[in-house]
């Protein structure tokens, strides 16, 4: 499936990213009901990653335009208080939203989006937390499928369909998932793992070079580009989006460092850019960096 991806990302000011045809919400910073427009209508889920305010502020108008019976369906990191004051005040202000769902989620929380789609959440590290204590969460979107059985690969045509009627199509059947997408929200680098195997990986790197930014909350931790692209050189990756970057660099300074770094790398995979203040509009099918 192609996917159509509308999204913001500026450290500190906001993030959200929409993929159209599953009609999901990764995040919801301010300005992405104005950024979407009559979009922002076909969001049904809303991941939030965590509760840093350029993650989440989005929603106070997003909710007040599009709640409805059963929807928007928001999930967030089970542990954070910002929410359930978020919900308390926005069904105060404005009755329209009791419809919204409020859910609290957690570490390996799956939930089912469209018809063989699936979101699946990990804990990150951005937040300092106790273990099994979950304020910050990254996304991962699977798809599943079904597909024959190894044992049944070779057969010809004519032998499963014998087969299929004498033990019953769906037990020689299984399920097999694929990792499309992943979404690493506000995350330092650690555990590669994590991403390995992801066939879209789109991860922050909010600063370029080792030193840090002192306006951006400096106890919750961060990816520099150089970490980043050090760790997609030794998973597999089939596409990488980076986000999230800090608003004091240029679209140049950017583009700069990671045709270096992909040099230095040997990065061959197609890596594109939210650039900070720029919304992106069918981000997949934008030109690559290093194209
Ligand atoms: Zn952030």
């Amino acid at each position: 499936m192609n996917l159509t991806i509308t999204a913001y990302s500026t450290a500190l000011f906001s993030t959200w990213i929409f993929i159209e045809e599953l009609g999901i919400l990764l995040d919801a910073g301010d300005g992405v009901s104005s950024g979407l427009l009559q979009k922002s209508r076909k969001i049904k889920e809303i991941f939030v990653t965590h509760p840093d305010r350029d993650h989440l502020m989005g929603l106070f108008q997003l909710n007040a335009l599009n709640a409805r019976e059963g929807f928007p369906k928001i999930y967030y990191p089970k542990d954070c208080g910002s929410f359930p004051a978020m919900r308390d005040f926005q069904t105060k202000f404005d009755v329209q939203n009791k419809f919204v769902e409020w859910n609290p989620i957690q570490h390996l929380s799956e939930i089912p989006v469209r018809k063989d789609f699936f979101i699946q959440a990990i804990r990150n590290e951005h937040i300092n937390a106790p273990e099994g204590v979950f304020k910050s969460l990254s996304y991962k979107l699977f798809e599943t499928k079904q597909k024959l059985k190894l044992e049944y690969l070779e057969l010809d045509k004519k032998t499963l369909q014998n087969l299929f009627k004498e033990k019953g199509k769906e037990n020689m059947l299984e399920t097999v998932k694929t990792n499309i997408l992943t979404y690493s929200g506000d995350t330092p680098v650690d555990d590669y793992e994590k991403w390995n195997g992801s066939k879209i990986l789109i991860h922050e790197a909010t600063f370029l070079e080792n030193s840090d930014d002192s306006k951006i909350n400096k106890s919750n931790k961060h990816s520099k580009l150089d970490e980043v692209l050090k760790m997609v050189s030794e998973i597999e990756v089939e596409q990488l989006v980076l986000n999230h970057f800090s608003s004091r660099y240029y679209k140049e300074d950017i583009d700069k460092n990671i045709l270096e770094l992909c040099k230095k790398y040997k990065i061959q995979i197609p890596i594109r850019v939210i650039y900070p203040g720029e919304i992106h509009r069918d981000l997949l099918n934008q030109e690559p960096v290093n194209s």
